[in-house]
Formats: structure tokens, sequence, C-alpha cells
């Protein structure tokens, strides 16, 4: 009887340019190895059983989580980023523990309401200190894995791999590049000071994010009924792959006709980021995984894809998230992060208990609020202001 396989990614299975956790420069406070994981496997452990991990579930990626069940929350985009990424990162032997790991903490530092919240808690936080750090997510996930997450004896945060951190850092401005620099010299903030890129498993996970919000947000979009069918056929990249699917399956229409187009449409990119890339690193004569970092970005789609890519990027920004249903939500949105914004930091009464004892100050407001999920932040509004919105 055959046993199945089920062999731990072995550096012999890994390209020259893979990260590799023996090569890992470390955590910050370094702890003995686990006998059984990796180091990146253990940090992926870690950000599965962490808090902010699970409140994703209630944070909004386009739709309120109230408006439908079936709609993408940041949780399951994050499970379907890790699931591309995966896929991606074991065909061109990257190291998919790194990758899943890093997909699976992208998204934590995003506020409720999705993009509006973030928009709306970064004015808030520049009006009261205009040469502040204002609010980025990305800076605000790695905040979570390095100092909000409260579980382990020993450190706050969870303490994870440079390599891991550095990839939940896809963008920084430079001033707060300048400012973590200082706090942690030559540490995650020093490449968007020096122009350099991170490893090529970090580079997978942006492409892995953007085909994955694509896909699922044309879904979402069709199942919500804000965008039509026959627009999304306007599409070169989506109307070529329903007038294919349409053809070899006349008469199929509905969720089946959509799912198979989609299909279709994250395969084809994701074949298409392979060759890319390969073609990328044979170009760059790319040999190791340090020569990866003074390179130019080496992970991407094709020029002809990353067109097609873009006005699909477009189309969606025009059609789905400035539809005025969308705008609508998003405004209220906007109210309620200013609201409680406002709330916590004039009257810490509202606070939780252990808040109220800290000094008074934005940034425990603002991790607080940043912390919270869609439905917690309208319970919140509502014991404050009396208000019941989206109902
Ligand atoms: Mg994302």
């Amino acid at each position: 009887m055959s046993t199945p396989h089920t062999a731990p990614v072995t550096d012999s299975r890994l390209a020259p340019w893979a990260s590799c956790p023996r090569r890992s420069r470390g955590r910050r406070l370094p702890e003995a190895a686990d006998p059984g994981r990796n180091d990146f496997q253990r940090d992926r452990d870690r950000i599965v059983h962490s808090t902010a991990f699970r409140r994703l579930v209630y944070k909004t990626q386009v739709f309120l989580n109230h408006e439908g069940d079936l709609f993408r929350t940041r949780l399951t985009h994050s499970l379907e980023v890790a699931q591309i990424g995966r896929s991606i990162a074991r065909a061109l032997q990257l190291h998919e523990d790194l990758v899943e790991a890093i997909s699976l903490a992208h998204d934590l530092g995003h506020t409720p309401f999705g993009h509006a919240g973030q928009d709306a808690l970064n004015e808030a936080l520049r009006a009261h200190e205009p040469d502040g750090q204002g609010f980025e997510h990305n800076l605000q996930s790695l905040r979570v894995v390095d100092e909000l997450e409260e579980q382990y004896p020993g450190f706050s945060g969870l303490n994870l791999c440079f390599e891991t951190r550095e990839g939940i850092l896809k963008h920084c401005s430079r001033a707060n590049a300048l400012r973590l620099d200082a706090a942690e010299p030559g540490g995650v903030g020093r490449r968007f000071l020096d122009q350099t890129r991170p490893s090529l498993e970090a580079q997978l996970c942006n492409v892995a994010d953007e085909i994955a919000y694509n896909a699922h947000d044309i879904d979402d979009g069709l199942r919500s009924g804000l965008l039509e069918l026959s627009a999304l056929c306007e599409l070169p990249l989506f109307g070529r792959y329903h007038a294919e699917v349409s053809q070899a399956y006349p008469g199929l229409h509905g969720r089946r006709l959509v799912f198979e187009v989609n299909r279709r449409l994250l395969s084809t990119q994701i074949h298409d980021v392979l060759a890319a890339t390969r073609a990328a690193l044979a170009e760059a004569h790319i040999t190791s995984a340090d020569a990866v970092r003074c390179a130019p970005v080496l992970v991407c789609f094709s020029a002809g894809m990353a067109v097609e890519v873009q006005t699909m990027k477009r189309f969606l920004r025009e059609h789905l998230y400035r539809h005025p249903q969308v705008m609508e939500t998003t405004g209220l949105a906007r109210q309620v992060i200013h609201t409680l914004f406002q709330a916590y930091l004039e009257q810490p009464g509202w606070l939780p208990e252990p808040l109220r004892a800290r000094p008074r100050s934005t940034r425990v407001v603002a991790d607080y609020l940043a912390g919270m999920t869609d439905r917690f932040a309208l319970r919140e509004h509502q014991r404050i202001t009396g208000l019941r919105l989206f109902e």
C-alpha cells in the first residue's frame, strides 16, 4: 500500500533563489528551534492562532458582512490569496510555508469597513497630529504581529521571522520607513529607504493578492447585482473567456457560467505569472535569494497581461467600488469611524477598562478602532450615539 506524500518542504525542493528558514535573518527575540516545524511553518501557525486572524471573518472586503453570507470577507480573501500564492510558489519552487504565512497575515491590520474605514482613520489621526504617522494598513498589520497580539508570556506580538515581517510590510511611506528604521536599524523599514526588493515569496504574495481580489470582486459584484454580466463581457480578458465557455457549453448560465469563466481567468493569470517570472529570473541572471533584492521586481505579469489586469481594475473601480450603493455604505462607515475616534479621545470612559488606564493617546484609540470588526464598530456606534445604522 502506498503512503501519501507528506514530506515537508526540504531545501532540495527549493530553487536557489527561494527563501530558506535555515538562512533566515531570525526573530527579534531569539527562540529555540521547533523539533517538528521549520520557522516559516511556525510563523504560519502563530498567525492562524492569533486573535487578529479570527477577527478577519467579520471584516469587510467590499460588501459589509451583514449584506449577505456569501460575499468575501477579509478571512476568505486571505485564504484565497494563500491558495493562489502556494500554487505559484510550488511551481516556482519557492517556499510555500513563507508564502502562506505572509498571505494569511497580509490583511491583519485592516480596519473595519475596508478602505473607507482606513481612509477615515487616517484622516482622523492626521487631523490630530499632522506630523504623525497617520494610518497605513500595511504598517498596522506589522504592528499587530510585532506588538498588539497578547498571547505569549515572554513577549508582545508574535515574534515572527524577519522574512514574514518583511512580506507583511508590503508598502510603507518614506516618513514611516524612517521611523521604523530608527527603531530597528537595518530592519524591515530599510528596503523602502534603499529602494531594494523583498524576497520572491513576498513579491509573490502581492501578485496573488491582486489576482484574488480581481477575481472575487467580479464574482461578488455579479452576485450582488451591482455588476452586469454584459458590461463585464466588454472587458477583453473576461469577454474572451465568457465567449470560450459559452461556445464550449452552449446554454450554460448563472452561477456555473460565472464560476467557469472566473476559473479560467484565474488559471490564465497564474500561468502568465509563472512564465513571466521564469523569464524575468533568467533575464536578470538570478542565482541566489540575495541577488533578488537588488534586481527589479521579478514576480510579475507579462506586459500584455499587466495591461489587461489594469483595465480590469479600472473597470472594478468605476463600476463596483464607486457604485452609488457601495459609496453610500462607505459614507456611513466613515461616519462611524470618525464618531468613535472622537468619542474615545474626548471621553475615555467609553473605552474598555484596560485601555482607560493607559495614557490617553491617539495611537491607543487608533489601535483599538483598527482591531474592531464591522459589527462590533456598529454596536459601539449605537451604544455611544443611540443611532442604528445599516438596518
Ligand atoms: Mg489583500
